[in-house]
């Protein structure tokens, strides 16, 4: 019997869905507690996860950009590889909120 790391509960083998921000990859084998909720994926499913996560381009996707101004605002550049996962177009409308002090979300606006 494995011990929850989180709260000392008992982890029972099954399935869950793993998603990354708000896109979901499917159900994979995981260690879950049936206290607190919290899943442990296993090791092949943390592979499984990181060879999905290549197919749907979702790596290296992170990169760095300046902000410039545009007349009385400030502009952030897109990298054109962003844009395209996300399919973002000039002219599509976005919605921009400050989680805390030190991240920006920008969010796509469904048309
Ligand atoms: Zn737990």
């Amino acid at each position: 019997m494995m011990e929850c790391p989180m709260c000392n509960g008992t982890l029972k083998k099954g399935r869950t869905e793993y998603s990354y921000h708000d896109i979901h990859f499917g159900e994979y084998d995981a260690d879950i507690c049936d206290t607190c909720g919290e899943a442990f994926f296993t090791e092949e499913a943390s592979d499984a996860i990181d060879e999905k996560a290549k197919e749907l381009g979702l790596w290296g996707l992170e990169a760095r950009s300046k902000v410039s101004y545009s007349g009385n605002s400030l502009m952030v550049r897109i990298p054109r590889e962003i844009a395209e996962f996300l399919d973002l177009e000039k002219g599509d409308d976005i919605r921009i909120h400050p989680e805390g002090k030190k991240r920006l979300v920008v969010e796509l606006v469904d048309q």
